[in-house]
């Protein structure tokens, strides 16, 4: 708990230093620290300036439910309507992907539920489903699935993980150049399939390697057996405008320059150093997961 106050405090010290609303949207960074600006501090504990909202709905996608929060960084938003239209383009006719959580339009915490989900770079994203027997079915609500690929939706009906559309939906998003995915939360036994069906589909092994490099499932949270969770990578200008990525740069997403490499050690110099959630310490990327 104290480790989880730390963070809240550093989060409201961080935006008051830079003059930014916490409460009540987003406004422009203020003259004492003009370049920080997007992305904002680390997932758990950052804000979001000059978001975007996901449309309610659009090709392929739609929102989960208006009680969420749908804004994110331009090329999160860009990301997400890319991939799904990828996925109805080569499934059409079935119903769309369901968007839950992004981040609120200034950013900052979604409590009780999200750790993350603050700096616009984080999405919820519900399964694709059928039922038994192949027929569409509407992914909108938190079906758990096991490692048969079966689940029990609320009312008692069984579903099927629809592992071929999902696959698409995972193989477009870690394929884009919209944004680079630092991960996908997942539980173990459904990433296992998604790979098992990309093998048999004879899928280009760097995309295959890519998708088991971010798949992974949470160890300080819920597996992730209900939706996925995805989260982008700060791009290498981003860090010198105040975006803390943490975690593994993988060899894929571009490198950023000594300079821009630096960047996060001025917020270090200021905030001190990362405290994740747990009080563990500097943050992991996987302990900032949920
Ligand atoms: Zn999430």
């Amino acid at each position: 708990m104290r480790a989880a106050r730390v963070h809240v405090a550093r989060a409201f010290v961080f935006a008051s230093m830079l003059g930014v609303s916490m409460v009540g949207g987003c406004s422009m960074p203020s003259a004492i620290a003009p370049s920080y600006r997007g992305s904002v501090g680390v997932p758990h504990a950052g804000f979001l300036t000059d978001g975007v909202e996901l449309p309610k709905e659009g090709k392929g996608f739609r929102w989960k439910s208006a009680a969420d929060h749908h804004y994110g960084l331009p090329r999160m938003i860009g990301l997400l309507e890319g991939a799904a239209a990828s996925v109805a383009e080569l499934r059409p006719g079935m119903p769309p992907v369901y968007v839950g959580e992004i981040s609120a339009k200034g950013g900052g915490a979604l409590l009780p539920k999200h750790r993350s989900h603050r700096t616009g770079r984080d999405v919820d994203v519900m399964f694709f489903t059928t039922t038994l027997d192949g027929a569409k079915v509407p992914g909108t609500g938190f079906t758990v699935f096991g490692p048969d690929g079966l689940g029990v939706e609320a009312g008692g009906r069984f579903l099927r993980f629809d592992v071929d559309r999902e696959w698409l939906l995972i193989k477009s998003l870690v394929a884009s150049d919209k944004a680079h995915v630092q991960w996908i939360f997942i539980a173990r036994w459904l990433e296992a399939l998604l790979v098992e069906h990309a093998i048999a589909l004879g899928e280009p092994s760097p995309i295959i390697a890519r998708a088991e490099q971010v798949m992974q499932q949470p160890g300080d949270s819920l597996p992730h057996d209900d939706h996925i969770h995805v989260r982008i990578a700060c791009e290498p200008d981003e860090l010198a405008t105040g975006c803390d990525g943490g975690g593994p740069r993988w060899a894929w997403i571009p490198q950023p320059t000594k300079i821009e490499a630096d960047a996060p050690t001025l917020l270090e110099a200021l905030l001190g150093p990362s405290v994740t959630p747990d009080g563990k310490g500097v943050a992991s990327p996987v302990a900032a997961s949920p």
